[in-house]
């Protein structure tokens, strides 16, 4: 970035308030700092080492091959399986009757618990099942379930087999599939009849059947009875789930896969444009995922309960619901339907009931908790909380002050945690029994991580200024291409800064030299010639008693080349905001920032566009600001939101 965007950031709000970790909390993490120091005296050692966690088949011979660059070969020579090292171990160590998930259907009273000894053998079944349908290693299946244990039995089941799968969130249209079950090219789709949320059962099977008339190649589905509503079952294509699953035998014998042998491939959000196939590998993301659960949120396996609230069809879902809380033999909860059905207090009632003591959410959850208000959250009993963390966008300072008051009880450290479909696992975050946390601040590269802010011309910047950032050096669980698309994976990562990686998202580090994550590159906003970040004022907004949420972009401006313009919602107890809402907002902001992100207009909206993972899409506001047709859409949550939004504005105008 440019002197100006310097000069900028240093006129932004600045954060004081820190939140170190208790001296009783520090003593008991399971890590403490000297963790940065054998990182730092040798990084591949420190893998090499960390590696231990997992079960081997075959040892690795070298911990990183990295002469192919970017193309990342961890582990080398080494042999495992990836659903041995989820399940089977821990029953043979003995932990066969610990409880591996508690899941919460939407229904009422539709709750159960399995063990590991019992998850173990419903995966050795449904893996016997794909095997006789003639799926083989390297073969890539199609997942399309709802928020249901089935799901997390079917990927294992292909990771046992080697067959990778693609998960395809359960809300996604019959096109989004089909797209993606055509680019990795499935032969084998795993549905159900369809899942519950808010009351109302979301169909599947026939958003299947419609996807699949676009993909002829697809031979099989296996359909889990869910709702039980009538779907059509087409001769000689579609299996009933307990007709062939349930009735399979309940043991499998797992053969050792090579340490690089494709595990996934996700779709990312789609927040910035048409998503991209990001194919996971089997050991360095097993260690990825697995290590980072342990050290970031200090897990205790054996007396833990632990909650990622985010769908399987999303990486946290797949990284923290499913693979490294299982290769650490966790007990973790699952929930199918909404945060307001039936009640706002569901979540609460989930924590208070299984005695959660770690949570992970988004902010866009976290600020729709503080529009609802406090008074809900305190009616249950939280007190088992230790740790609670926040993914997937930038925490506003004042959400992550509410969060920490009023779910963590004033007393949990939270890990604001970064890091990215192509990650696979957390790559910025505290330490809780380390590091001092700064509200809104991701803080530091974890052990073994190397992150930087970068300039331009791809220099390293100083303490106190922004840029891109970019990770150092290749980790394990790293994205090792975009899928059939190698070209695309150089380009898009691995060229804006030879030899490093590009996120894509602007940082900047603050006079401690932490870093402070501020959105997209490119939703960066040139307004009269100073580069503003999106994160800072939405921040700002957020920090007024009257917004709930916020969302700002650029729009072209005659006078100053682009112009601020933001979309806010308002908390419950704001009402209206009254006639003067926008006008307050506007030097509201002027007085936190600067008059130079003063935004143009202010717009009062009741929704925001937000990907199905829970990620504001801009690029679609921007549009509308610009008023332009709307861009991709397809991975949008609901697709009304956006002609609300533009009636609003050419209200507005
Ligand atoms: P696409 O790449 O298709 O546009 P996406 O980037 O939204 O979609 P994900 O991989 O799900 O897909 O999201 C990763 C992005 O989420 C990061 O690049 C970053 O912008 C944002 N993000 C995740 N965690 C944080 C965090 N703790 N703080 C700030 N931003 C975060
Ligand atoms: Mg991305």
């Amino acid at each position: 970035m440019t002197d100006t965007t310097t000069s900028a950031l240093d006129n932004l709000a600045s954060e004081d308030r820190t939140f170190p970790p208790s001296p009783e909390f520090a003593a008991q993490a399971n890590v403490d700092a000297s963790i940065y120091a054998e990182a730092d005296a040798d990084r591949v050692a420190f893998w090499g080492e960390r590696a231990k966690r997992l079960t081997w088949a075959e040892p690795f011979e070298q911990v990183l091959d990295w002469s192919d660059a970017p193309f990342a070969k961890w582990f080398v020579g080494g042999k495992l399986n990836v659903a041995v090292n989820c399940l089977d171990r821990h029953v043979e160590a003995g932990l066969g009757d610990r409880v591996a998930y508690h899941f919460e259907g939407e229904p009422d009273g539709d709750r159960s618990s399995v063990t590991y000894r019992e998850l173990t053998e419903r995966v050795c079944q449904a893996a016997n099942v794909l095997e006789g349908l003639g799926v083989q290693a390297g073969d890539r299946v199609a997942i399309y379930m709802p928020m249901i244990l089935e799901t997390v039995v079917a990927m294992l089941a292909c990771a046992r087999i080697g067959a990778p799968h693609t998960v395809v969130f359960g809300g996604f249209s019959a096109d989004a599939l089909a797209t993606r079950i055509l680019d990795c090219d499935a032969r084998v789709v795993l549905t159900a009849d369809g899942g519950w949320r808010k009351g109302a059962e979301v169909p599947l099977k026939p958003v299947v059947d419609e996807a699949l008339e676009r993909c002829p190649d697809v031979r099989t589905t296996v359909v889990v009875k869910r709702t039980g509503s009538d779907v059509a079952m087409v001769d000689g294509r579609d299996l009933w789930w307990h007709d062939t699953v349930d009735v399979a035998e309940r043991t499998h014998e797992a053969q050792a896969f090579d340490a690089e042998h494709p595990l996934y491939v996700m779709y990312t959000s789609g927040t910035t444009g048409k998503p991209k196939g990001i194919l996971h590998t089997s050991a360095g993301y097993l260690l990825g995922t697995s290590w980072t659960q342990w050290e970031v949120f200090d897990l205790k396996p054996e007396t833990d309960v632990y909650w990622t609230a985010a769908d399987i069809g999303w990486v946290t879902g797949h990284s923290y619901v499913v693979y490294g809380p299982l290769a650490n033999a966790t007990t973790s909860v699952i929930y199918e339907g909404a945060p307001d059905a039936p009640h706002k207090g569901r979540w609460w009632e989930i924590v208070e009931r299984y005695g959660v003591s770690i949570l992970y959410c988004a902010p866009t959850a976290i600020r729709t908790f503080m529009k609802w208000g406090a008074d809900i959250p305190a009616k249950y009993d939280l007190s088992s909380l230790r740790i609670i963390g926040s993914v997937g966008e930038p925490i506003n300072p004042e959400a992550y002050v509410w969060y920490r008051e009023h779910i963590g009880s004033g007393r949990t450290p939270v890990v604001d945690t970064w890091w990215q479909t192509e990650t696979g696992s957390l790559m910025i975050s505290p330490l809780p029994g380390v590091t001092a946390g700064k509200p809104g601040a991701a803080m530091k590269a974890l052990p073994g991580i190397g992150a930087d802010v970068v300039d331009d011309a791809g220099n390293s910047v100083p303490d106190g200024s922004g840029g891109y950032l970019v990770l150092t050096e290749p980790w394990p669980s790293m994205l090792r291409t975009i899928w059939g698309d190698p070209e695309r994976y150089r380009e898009t990562y691995w060229s804006r800064f030879p030899g490093k990686y590009f996120a894509g998202d602007g940082a900047k580090k603050d006079a401690d030299g932490d870093l402070w994550l501020l959105g997209r590159v490119d939703d960066v906003m040139n307004v009269a010639g100073h580069r503003l970040s999106t994160t800072e004022i939405e921040s700002a907004l957020v920090a007024n008693p009257k917004v709930a949420e916020a969302a700002v972009v650029g729009a072209s401006d005659e006078t100053t080349g682009q112009a601020v313009v933001a979309f806010v919602i308002l908390r419950g107890e704001a009402g209206d905001g009254g006639p003067e809402v926008a006008t307050e907002l506007r030097e509201w902001v002027a007085k936190q920032i600067g008059k130079i992100a003063r935004p143009r207009q202010i717009l009062v909206v009741a929704e925001l566009p937000k990907t199905r993972s829970g990620k504001i899409m801009r690029r679609l506001l921007r549009d509308v600001a610009e008023n332009r047709p709307v861009g991709d859409v397809t991975t949008l949550a609901d697709t009304t939101v956006m002609d609300t939004i533009r009636g609003g504005m050419a209200t507005a105008a």
